[in-house]
């Protein structure tokens, strides 16, 4: 049965901010499938752990947040303004929170976190469970869906990508300078490539895309051709 008649998953990490979620939620709404933004689940174990004292100046206490774990529910409710799931922890929206300059500086130690991952993963894996999906993430294609029937791995250039992340925050009002934005997209990096558990690596059979200078349409042409090529056994 060729990947057209049937339901497949399709990995999609790469690097931060160069725009996996944004395409992953264009390929998805295109072929039908649901799209699971597995960094927005980290990014609220952080925004939970923040509010709750696991994370002070910057500090995160490891074993409080391991503790904090198991009062973490996070669901996804679909948001038809936004084309995409919203998400939510112990019944609270946190959408909106999760996104902060606060957040994304503590993140990749909080998901450097085995406990953590191990939760959010088989989440992740429970999610996939019936294929139909677009998952973006660090891991996807390497530890949650190591036989993801497509895996894209996408990169661009750090300049670009820290200036895209700044458009997008400060058109949201939020005060940052273009300086944090390259420190942390930097730093972020570095700590997802070199953790001990899980680092973000490209999958041995995994299609690299380069977005630096492409558009958002550019991009889904490209993936259709792929994707036409792909299901037609070529
Ligand atoms: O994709 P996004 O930039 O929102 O992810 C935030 C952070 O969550 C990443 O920098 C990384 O530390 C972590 N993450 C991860 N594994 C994933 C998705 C995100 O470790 N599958």
């Amino acid at each position: 049965m060729s990947a057209i008649d049937k339901k497949i998953i399709i990995a999609v990490d790469g690097f931060s901010s160069c725009g996996k979620s944004t395409f992953a939620k264009a390929i998805a709404a295109r072929l039908g499938y649901i799209f699971i933004d597995t960094g927005a689940m980290y990014r609220a174990v952080t925004l939970y752990a923040l509010e709750n004292g696991a994370i002070r100046s910057g500090i995160v206490d490891e074993e409080e947040v391991c503790r904090l774990l198991d009062r973490i529910a996070i669901t996804f409710r679909f948001n038809p303004a936004r084309g995409a799931s919203d998400i939510y922890v112990n019944g609270d929206l946190v959408e909106g929170k999760i996104r902060t300059i606060e957040v994304s500086n503590c993140v990749s130690q909080v998901s450097a976190i085995p406990a953590v991952r191990k939760k959010l993963v088989a989440m992740q894996q429970e999610m996939g469970r019936r294929r139909g999906v677009v998952m973006d993430g660090r891991d996807i294609g390497t530890v949650v869906f190591p036989d993801a029937e497509l895996k894209l791995f996408m990169t661009a250039d750090p300049a670009v990508r820290a200036q895209r992340r700044y458009d997008e925050l400060t058109a949201k009002g939020q005060q940052v300078t273009l300086e944090e934005i390259e420190r942390n997209v930097r730093e972020r990096d570095k700590a997802d490539m070199s953790r001990a558990i899980s680092p973000l690596r490209q999958a041995d059979d995994a299609i690299v895309l380069d977005n630096s200078r492409m558009t958002v349409d550019e991009q889904m042409e490209w993936f259709l051709e792929l994707f036409g090529k792909i299901s037609s056994g070529q």
